[in-house]
């Protein structure tokens, strides 16, 4: 027999509520998939679900395959250990050094926006850009950075983590803007995050409406949310226009609950050429292909 490519690669997507795990095969495609309820609270009991979520998987490829994971959180370079997560027990722990101990080999372990902006960059929306932002616009606001395929993960572990720099070129009513979990002001997740647009509504219009009813009741002509979904706009083109001038992406993809807002993709690009510091912008902006699946196939896919 010939000597084949026979890669096969594990995806983990470890969140708050589930774990899912995906195996592709050589071609990139999904072999197995399969779904958990996280467990939560106790880190020996999370560590114990990966490791069985591997070995399924690993029957399924015939072999032990290679495993990368995606958490809401970072691996410091520094101390080997979690940082950053909102799954708090996870905080402190040497995740990678006991799934390699459980698992006997090596494990990629990448925030989930990373492992997000990997999957829209090697086979999803962003496939062919060298340089790619893929951005998160959900209950909260994450974002990595890729480079020729692979997530840039920087010397901190936090490249691509805008989410906490303030809304650029505020308005005075946008100063200082609403409180973050953080612990600063005006952070941009605090804006184009999903609860973010929904309390920027309530505070112009005084109604309380879901992010999903007032696009909706923009579709319908409604004009105080069509004015709330032009100001999330003109943020966003803001918010990305700061990255554009120091990254110069050559696509930016836009995933998470609100990257369905279609009007996004014409009014951004609209827009931020106010604020980019160039003459010429033609930055594409995407909506992801893999939709809910790209953190998981993005963690496969941090093994080339
Ligand atoms: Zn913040």
């Amino acid at each position: 027999m010939e000597t084949m490519s026979e890669t096969f690669r594990i995806g983990i997507d470890l969140g708050g509520t589930k774990i899912e795990c995906v195996l592709l095969g050589p071609d990139g495609e999904e072999v197995h998939r399969r779904r958990i309820a996280a467990p939560r609270g106790v880190y020996e009991h999370t560590v114990a679900a990966i490791r069985d979520l591997v070995l399924e998987a690993d029957q399924a490829a015939g072999h032990k395959a290679s495993v990368g994971i995606g958490i809401p959180g970072a691996m410091s370079r520094r101390t080997g250990l979690v940082k950053n997560a909102n799954s708090t027990w996870l905080i402190g722990k040497p995740l990678a050094a006991d799934l390699e101990a459980a698992l006997g080999r090596a494990v990629r372990i990448e925030n989930d926006a990373n492992c997000f902006a990997v999957s829209e960059a090697v086979d999803g929306a962003g496939q062919g850009s060298p340089v790619v932002f893929g951005v998160i616009l959900g209950t909260g606001v994450g974002a990595g950075v890729v480079w020729n395929d692979r997530a840039v993960t920087g010397r901190n572990a936090i490249a691509g983590e805008w989410g906490h720099n303030p809304l650029p070129w505020p308005t005075d009513d946008e100063r200082p803007g609403p409180p973050c979990y953080c612990g600063r002001q005006g952070c941009i997740e605090t804006f184009l995050s999903g609860p973010g647009l929904a309390a920027d509504h309530q505070r112009k219009v005084g109604a309380v409406l879901s992010p999903e009813e007032i696009v909706d009741h923009a579709t319908q002509g409604d004009p105080a949310c069509r004015e709330t979904l032009d100001r999330y706009a003109d943020r966003l083109a803001r918010a990305l226009a700061h990255v554009i001038n120091i990254v110069d992406p050559d696509a930016i993809v836009v995933g998470g609950g609100l990257s369905n807002i279609a009007a996004l993709y014409e009014e951004v690009p609209n827009r931020w050429s106010r604020y980019v510091f160039s003459d010429e912008v033609s930055t594409p902006l995407l909506r992801a292909k893999h939709g809910d699946s790209s953190g998981v196939r993005g963690a496969a896919r941090l093994w080339p």
